[in-house]
């Protein structure tokens, strides 16, 4: 279900079944002169397409204005857009506020760019997840009232933390590889891993044609191709599977 299709009626079932709530999250970034430049969020959202096939879902509308960086490439005439995270992190806050207001406490977000580095973070990922820390303390205390981790109700708060069910797992972050899927699929910048992946996602962002190899990181994207970025494809599927609490498929 797409999040701006749905009547109130679904709203509050979706909330009913605490389905989960996905947040696609990505940057506009120079990705070489062959692919696109929304390749890092494509891959979220191509993926969540098939995703949705399989299981009931709600959608967001994507979020591509991370903070790209220049890191790769100047912007002028080559199409990185940098936001910088101190922007994003009230952005985040207030918008996960806002859906922890409507009544969702099964909410994720997936994110590819930088990703490399998720478990140290990034300034897009970390804007997202402090934003997400700040909505959760703040609501909390509004909702409860100051002094709820110390109230009597609270008593079970590390067995609800151990099991997965305390107040801070409303809101994650995924990074769309795990780093086990990085072991066994070619991470890159627009090299052979992100050209296979979307050659398999989304091939309407690719043409090879245009391939200037000569930059360090687009010097595999030759060896791209659409059977590599199946198996991509198939490993972030089953990692997605596994983090929303969906049925493993084979
Ligand atoms: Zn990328």
């Amino acid at each position: 279900m797409r999040y701006e299709m749905m009547l109130p009626h679904q709203i509050r079932a979706a909330i009913a079944a605490n389905t989960p709530v996905v947040l696609p999250l990505g940057v506009l970034e120079y990705h070489g002169e062959h692919m696109a430049v929304g390749m890092d969020t494509l891959a979220v959202t191509r993926a969540l397409d098939l995703i949705e096939k399989e299981a009931e879902l709600v959608i967001l509308p994507p979020f591509y204005y991370g903070a790209a960086s220049y890191a790769v490439e100047p912007p002028e005439g080559t199409g990185s857009v940098q936001v910088d995270s101190t922007a994003l992190h009230p952005f985040a806050r207030e918008l996960f506020t806002g859906l922890l207001r409507v009544g969702f406490r099964n909410i994720h977000a997936f994110i590819h760019h930088q990703t490399e580095n998720f478990a140290t973070g990034m300034p897009t990922d970390l804007a997202f997840k402090f934003g997400a820390r700040q909505s959760i303390f703040a609501f909390l205390e509004k909702t409860r009232g100051e002094g709820w981790w110390g109230d009597a109700k609270m008593a079970d708060y590390y067995a609800q933390q151990a099991g997965g069910s305390d107040p801070f797992n409303w809101i994650k972050i995924h990074p769309l590889m795990t780093r086990e899927t990085m072991g066994l699929y070619p991470f890159d910048h627009a090299g052979e891993g992100e050209t296979s992946l979307m050659l398999n996602l989304c091939p309407e962002a690719v043409d090879m044609a245009k391939l200037d190899d000569a930059r360090w990181y687009t010097a595999t994207a030759r060896q791209a191709c659409e059977e590599t970025g199946a198996r991509g494809r198939d490993l972030i599927l089953a990692h997605m599977r596994r983090v929303l609490g969906l049925p493993p498929r084979d």
